[in-house]
């Protein structure tokens, strides 16, 4: 029979990580059953308040003869009891078990976790209606996103290698050889892609926390992603290479909305006009966007670094289509920006006075006349349009590669204006 698992919160920013541990049991369950397909790692809700780092479940099914069934669910159990961060106070494990075809409820409530907010309440109803066993750790939060990864349709999807070290190492350095992963983005990219930051002359590949992922390489091919693995020289001893599967850079998060629909922890995908000029706050750059339903306010945060100058040259009048997750910023809902279009541009007119008629001399402003300065020269003041460039192109802007949320689909990935066709 078919046997889903899903497992979820399991880390801490002290440690673990969730595809860690289904990497060891996609091994160990190895042994009971044929795997159907790789470990999916399934990203849901950017914007939730309980994520340690970028809201991963994980989900994985094997073809498994009837009287395992048991054995395995015991197995996948005890790893969570075992590896867990159970002792941290946010880390509320959770894990589900799902026995044949995914149901549509559970399919339904999959695409809610990645786009919206949901309550454990939900899952535990949706798992029963669905015949799914839980198991709740502590809180038992976790079983939303054990539950999401399994129903999750992945029909679009990518490949992420992530590559572990030994646990003891984890209060270490990562041991990569920065100009090998600079070498293996010039020959692989973009079919791996967020390997390094060209701008910032950093590497991507490697986290900073204290977790046992060593390097985690993004491709939409899995052959190139192997291929760039191998090329990465690693000064360190890898514990365990596991490529998964899974939604990352897919922009499946994003859900065209009218303003009057819109709700915290949203991921939205808006069309309006810019109904302010920007402002700014603390690095942060905001401005409004209004449809026929409402006004919302829309941020580039400091992050964002260079997209904001972006940002900064819309004016009020423009329609542009705006792409992000939806927080709350000093009391008002915000869509935090992944993406913005500019649409149509209104023009961009600057008013300068004319030359002295009689003399061409230059005239200088006296209340609601103009004077020239060299002969004295007396007129109304009526001032001469000059239309400015606007500086903004026809194409769609993103965030640079570190502060782009793991859903967001680069740019220089195939189909990457899908979502905005409207
Ligand atoms: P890990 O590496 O363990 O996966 P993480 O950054 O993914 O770390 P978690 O520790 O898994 O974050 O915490 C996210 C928590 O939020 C989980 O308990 C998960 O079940 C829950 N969750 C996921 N999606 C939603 C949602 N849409 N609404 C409410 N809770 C959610």
């Amino acid at each position: 029979m078919l046997l889903h698992i899903g497992i979820d919160d399991t880390d801490s920013p002290n440690g673990m990580c969730t595809t860690y541990l289904g990497a060891l049991l996609y091994r160990e369950l190895s042994r009971f059953g044929e795997p159907v397909d790789l470990p999916r790692l399934i990203r849901l809700n950017p914007n939730i308040p309980y994520k340690t780092r970028g809201n991963g479940a994980v989900a994985l099914t094997f073809d498994i003869l009837d009287e395992y069934v048991d054995d395995v669910k015991n197995i996948v159990v005890e790893h969570v009891e075992k590896l867990a961060e159970v002792d941290h106070e946010n880390t509320n494990p959770g894990v589900a078990f799902l026995e044949g075809e995914v149901p549509e409820i559970l399919r339904k409530f999959s695409l809610k976790a990645l786009r919206e907010h949901v309550t454990i309440d939900e899952a535990e109803d949706v798992a029963k209606k669905s015949g799914a066993e839980i198991v709740k750790f502590k809180l038992g939060r976790g079983i939303i996103g054990a539950l999401a990864s399994i129903g999750y349709p992945l029909e679009n999807y990518t490949y992420e290698l992530l590559a572990y070290r030994r646990l003891e190492n984890r209060e270490k350095e990562r041991k990569v050889n920065r100009d090998s992963v600079f070498d293996m983005d010039r020959r692989f990219y973009p079919f791996t892609y967020d390997n390094v930051d060209p701008f910032k002359k950093t590497i991507l590949i490697t986290p900073h926390g204290k977790d046992p992922v060593l390097v985690g390489i993004r491709g939409i091919d899995k052959g190139k992603v192997m291929l760039a693995y191998e090329s990465v020289i690693i000064e360190e001893d890898v514990k365990m290479v596991q490529l998964f599967k899974t939604n990352q850079s897919t922009d499946d998060h994003l859900q065209w909305k009218k303003i009057k629909d819109i709700r915290l922890y949203d991921n939205v995908i808006v069309r309006g006009k810019v109904a302010s000029k920007y402002w700014e706050k603390g690095r942060h750059v905001f401005f409004e966007i209004e449809d026929e339903t409402g006004k919302m306010r829309v941020a580039a945060f400091e992050p964002t670094k260079k997209f904001r100058n972006y940002v900064r040259k819309l004016l009020p009048g423009d329609e542009v289509i705006v792409a992000g997750g939806v927080k709350e910023h000093e009391g008002v809902l915000t869509i935090n920006l992944e993406k913005f279009y500019p649409v149509k541009l209104v023009p961009k007119r600057e008013y300068r006075k004319p030359r002295c008629p009689r003399c061409g001399g230059t005239m200088k402003s006296k209340g609601d006349y103009l004077k020239c300065k060299r002969c004295g020269y007396k007129m109304p003041k009526v001032l001469i349009p000059v239309e400015k460039p606007r500086d903004l192109e026809k194409k769609i802007y993103e965030v640079p590669p570190d502060a782009r949320k793991h859903l967001s689909r680069p740019l220089v990935l195939p189909g990457a204006e899908d979502k905005f066709l409207y």
